[in-house]
């Protein structure tokens, strides 16, 4: 039996990063907030979601791929949630997404499989779990429908002003925080996050490369000092992230290595 389940369930608001919070507040006090999400949620059907998965990515289940499913029940236990559903989509590039809304489920790239070392896709799973577990999934199909310009297709992107398109993009990179410490709950450390941040940003593991842990986290240090340095810098960053769903890698890592030297994360990884 893994040893994982002789441990307590732990509820997000013990992880739940404070950037997330307070983003989410911002963005969803945004006047046309609660219009676009009307608008979103009359058009928007989850079934669709679960029949184009079923259409066309592999189900990952006990008996397909359970080196893979086999890795979800640990986590949910620990993440306390149910277990979703699990995919396999043909894409070269490494990533991995939570969608839906009741019925939430995962998608595994076959580019992340080829990328991520398999010892480490437990982290990426709990990352995703973190998702689901910190209510993150309906928000983030929403924010995805209006990256990829499927809103104004499907007819409510007359809704989506500059600041709540700005402001979906932020909360979404600080829920991303929240995640990664859902991953780290899991692992009981950063070590594996910050690596898979390595992975992301360049070591792939075909090539083989010897990248230092170290090195990565002085690169980082030094990318936040750069950033600290002046307020140019930091409107220099802001222009390159703005829209981007995701924070940058090296600042993923820094978060993951400070918040494991935190009483809050310790007293968590003690139960
Ligand atoms: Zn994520």
């Amino acid at each position: 039996m893994n040893e994982i389940y002789e441990r307590c369930s732990i509820d997000s608001d013990r992880y739940v990063h404070d950037s997330d919070k307070k983003a989410l507040k911002a963005l969803t006090a945004i006047p046309g907030f609660t219009p676009l999400l009307r608008g979103f949620m009359k058009i928007w059907s989850e079934r669709q979601l679960r029949i184009a998965n079923m259409a066309s990515n592999i189900k990952i289940t006990e008996k397909q791929l359970p080196e893979y499913y086999d890795m979800l029940p640990p986590i949910c236990h620990r993440l306390g949630i149910r277990v979703p559903e699990l995919y396999l989509e043909l894409d070269p590039s490494a990533n991995a997404y939570t969608s839906g809304d009741n019925e939430p489920f995962i998608v595994l790239t076959s580019g992340l499989l080829e990328t991520v070392p398999h010892e480490y896709i437990p982290t990426v799973l709990a990352h995703e779990c973190g998702h689901i577990a910190c209510h993150h999934v309906l928000y983030h199909t929403m924010g995805e429908m209006i990256i990829n310009g499927a809103a104004q297709l499907l007819g409510f992107g007359s809704l989506i002003s500059l600041p709540i398109q700005v402001a979906f993009y932020y909360w979404m990179r600080c829920s991303e925080l929240s995640a990664d410490r859902a991953a780290m709950v899991y692992d009981g450390c950063a070590d594996k996050m910050i690596d898979i941040c390595m992975r992301l940003a360049g070591a792939d593991k075909d090539i083989g490369l010897n990248i230092d842990r170290n090195l990565f986290m002085a690169q980082a240090v030094e990318y936040k000092d750069m950033i600290k340095e002046s307020a140019w810098n930091k409107t220099l960053e802001f222009l390159t992230i703005s829209h981007s769903s995701h924070p940058f890698l090296a600042v993923r890592a820094y978060e993951c290595n400070q918040w494991a030297k935190t009483k809050q994360f310790l007293r968590i990884n003690s139960i």
